[in-house]
């Protein structure tokens, strides 16, 4: 397929040359240009079981190789240094890099942000880097630790100058890549041995990368009126030494062409006026004008819906997200999440993805206002994903919302017992949860595109109870 693809767009984009460049055919076939960058070398991020920092650079690199990328590895100097020994396992990586012809860059020694230490400690720190990589004949690129450059404008123009001072170039980005969101998630299913996981964290990334790849390359359009030649930034973690080859074919059938970062940074979009002073890491393309922080509330969604899905390491995953400001979402353990109704008196729902991707809700909030608002949390977290709900039992923290569901063509399943229940006490449990809080009428549907069968509820707690033995 790969092979097919080169040689069928190759001659189109050389024909598209010159004055034929104008033509429309040419605006669709010609190539976008992208340098890939790949940050926090020598390595980010958790490995599996018996894997190594040097033998998944190896497969990264091959990888690389495979799809003639010619990458820049920007290099947090500190890591990797046994400061007992002055060994630096940190230089055989280095070394790695450079004899397949890669670039190296500076990352800073210990990847601080700019808001967080003295400007002099983070200059200080830029220094150091420089001189650990100046045996390895560094390029003068410079990457920001998590692209921050000053939330004022005295933090941003003392960087600026320390900088300049070091003759070093400031390494854009606007292709911004959040590929440490499933890192830590996809190693755990590694180790698992958990290949169902491990294959939806991948396809998640590689739609998640072209959907990105889509958004920067229409707001260039919308905001530099071109395609411009762009910077991806990505991780030297391990889901890309383990992937990596399948976001290069993705990128490939997008339409970019992989360019090197010298070659990229010539364009003249990276010499317009950074508009944007403030405490966030953000893409080139929203730094320039008009900044509007609508623009990257796009990959914060992104993020989140991410971290939700595949709850790695990190402590915001562990304790949860609020979905409003009376329900809360906790994964407890993969593919299974608990949704907290607080109000008005704390009240689970389970949420658990089974094999095929079906997401089951077993209970619902009190009410259908709450639900909407998992429903709208589910949707977002799960693009795509089909959602079956499972009345627990009668009362309305176990069929609270069935309304909500009903509406969002969502099927419910009940037992036959619920089913009774709740037409012969649903009504009176209406009036007197009105009575503790106002709510939609008519919450309580007894009946109403309710799929009450014992049948039913037993293959689908069947269903469950597989993906949750399955888990343990
Ligand atoms: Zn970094
Ligand atoms: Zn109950």
């Amino acid at each position: 397929m790969k092979k097919n693809f080169a040689s069928r767009t190759a001659p189109l984009a050389i024909a598209c040359l010159g004055i034929l460049a104008l033509s429309p055919a040419c605006a669709v076939s010609a190539r976008v240009p992208v340098a890939i960058t790949i940050d926090d070398v020598p390595w980010v991020g958790p490995l599996a079981h018996g894997d190594s920092a040097v033998a998944a650079t190896k497969r990264l690199l091959e990888k690389l190789r495979a799809h003639k990328a010619t990458a820049t590895a920007f290099v947090v100097c500190d890591r990797f240094v046994d400061k007992k020994t002055g060994s630096a396992r940190r230089d055989e990586i280095m070394r790695l890099w450079t004899n397949a012809g890669h670039a190296l860059g500076n990352h800073s020694a210990r990847h601080k942000s700019l808001d967080g230490v003295t400007p002099e400690a983070w200059l200080d720190d830029v220094r150091r880097c420089d001189d650990a990589l100046r045996p390895f004949a560094p390029s003068r690129h410079f990457r920001f630790p998590y692209l921050r450059q000053g939330k004022t404008p005295e933090r941003r123009e003392s960087a600026r100058a320390g900088l300049a001072a070091l003759d070093l170039k400031t390494a854009h980005v606007t292709i911004d890549i959040a590929d440490w969101v499933l890192a830590a998630a996809y190693v755990a299913a590694k180790n698992r041995g958990d290949t169902d996981e491990q294959h939806a964290i991948v396809s998640a990334y590689v739609e998640y990368v072209v959907a990105a790849a889509r958004r920067y390359r229409n707001m260039a359009r919308t905001k530099v009126g071109r395609d411009i030649a762009h910077v991806a930034l990505f991780h030297a973690n391990a889901l890309n030494a383990d992937h990596f080859d399948k976001i290069l074919a993705a990128l490939g059938r997008e339409g970019f062409s992989f360019v090197t970062l010298d070659r990229a940074l010539a364009d003249p979009v990276y010499a317009e006026r950074d508009d944007y002073v403030g405490p966030i890491g953000l893409s080139w393309l929203y730094r320039i004008a008009p900044v509007s922080a609508k623009d990257w509330a796009w990959d914060e969604a992104q993020e989140a819906a991410l971290s939700q899905r595949f709850p790695g390491s990190s402590s915001s995953t562990r304790t949860g997200v609020r979905i409003n400001d009376e329900l809360a979402a906790r994964p407890l353990a993969p593919n299974v999440w608990v949704v907290t109704h607080e109000r008005p008196t704390p009240s689970n729902s389970l949420v658990v993805r089974v094999a095929d991707g079906t997401l089951v809700l077993v209970s619902t909030p009190f009410d259908a206002v709450a639900t909407r608002a998992v429903i709208a949390w589910l949707k977002k977290t799960f693009p795509g994903a089909p959602v079956v709900a499972i009345n627990s039992h009668h009362h309305f923290d176990g069929s609270g919302g069935n309304e909500a569901l009903v509406a969002a063509g969502i099927p419910v399943y009940a037992s036959d017992a619920t089913a009774q229940l709740l037409s012969e006490r649903g009504e009176s449990m209406r009036r007197t949860i009105e009575r503790l809080r106002p709510l939609d009428a008519a919450w309580i549907i007894p009946g109403h595109g309710l799929k009450f069968s014992r049948d039913l509820l037993d293959n689908t707690v069947r269903v469950v109870d597989k993906a949750r033995l399955k888990q343990q």
